[in-house]
Parts: structure tokens; C-alpha cells; sequence
């Protein structure tokens, strides 16, 4: 395993450590991620909640429309309100914004999702599995995030 990313928001009032390799990593060019970044894309790297370790501060958690009429929680540093991490639907696994990681560019994306909303001046490598919408978790991740994410869903 790589050393422990770390990650913090503008401010600095929230840290993290994450406590190990993420399960695996997404970037989303979904129009929700694009709104509520203001950017193009967002590179989400997943991985179980209690990996996730908060070295400092206490993010606010904050509910935010999706076009589709449900809500994502996106949670935010209380003081400069940057976006750390979020929830989909599991609340036990963690989205973490890459772009809060001290160093960005240990992680690049295992996939690309929502590409048919993806901006057409971004050219996407061959060399990475890319979806219209969404993927077959089963075809793509490796073997011990599998068994990782069984532990979680397989929990009471
Ligand atoms: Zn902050
Ligand atoms: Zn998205």
C-alpha cells in the first residue's frame, strides 16, 4: 500500500487521513457533479466511512437537491464550507474529493461514468474503462475492494 493520503479543506480547519488505498475511484461527468462543483467533472475516491479518519474539525453534513428530485449529502467544512466528502446512498461509504487531498495527482480515476454528459473538450485515455451512465461494479473492481464492500453490505 501507498503512504496515507491526507486531505483538508481551504481553510484548514478540517483534515483527514485516509487509512488506506480507496475501494476505488470515479470520475463522475455527471450533470450533478458538474453543478455542484462548478467545474467540469468530479474525481470521488470511495471508501468505507470508518477509513476515514478526521485529524481535525467536524464537517457539517448538507443536503443538496439532485436533478433527479432526490438529495445528496455533501459534507463541508463549517468555516470556508469546501466540500470534503459525500454520501450516495450508503452512508458507510465515503466519497472523498480528491481535489482535497494534499496531493491530487497520487490518484487518477479507474473509471469515468456519466460520459454522455461528459464537456466535449475533454478527451478520455483508452487506456481507462469509460460508461455512458453507470458500471457493473462485479467487471471492474479489483478482487479485494470486492470483498471489502461485501463486508459493508452484508453488515446488519
Ligand atoms: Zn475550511
Ligand atoms: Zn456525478
Amino acid at each position: 500500500m501507498s503512504a496515507l493520503r491526507e486531505g483538508r479543506c481551504a481553510c484548514g480547519s478540517v483534515r483527514y487521513r485516509l487509512m488506506s488505498d480507496p475501494l476505488f475511484t470515479h470520475c463522475c461527468h455527471c450533470l450533478n457533479c458538474q453543478r455542484q462543483t462548478g467545474s467540469a467533472f468530479v474525481i470521488n475516491l470511495l471508501i468505507e466511512a470508518d477509513r476515514v479518519e478526521l485529524l481535525a474539525g467536524d464537517p457539517d453534513p448538507v443536503d443538496v437537491p439532485r436533478d433527479d428530485g432526490s438529495t445528496q449529502r455533501i459534507y463541508r467544512c463549517s468555516t470556508c464550507q469546501v466540500a470534503v466528502f459525500s454520501e450516495y446512498t450508503r452512508p458507510e461509504i465515503r466519497f472523498v474529493r480528491a481535489g482535497t487531498l494534499d496531493d491530487p495527482s497520487t490518484v487518477t480515476p479507474d473509471v469515468h461514468i456519466f460520459t454522455r454528459s461528459k464537456v466535449g473538450w475533454i478527451a478520455l485515455p483508452d487506456s481507462v474503462p469509460a460508461f455512458n451512465v453507470y458500471y457493473d461494479r462485479k467487471a471492474l473492481w479489483p478482487a479485494a475492494s470486492l470483498e471489502r464492500i461485501d463486508a459493508i453490505l452484508s453488515s446488519p
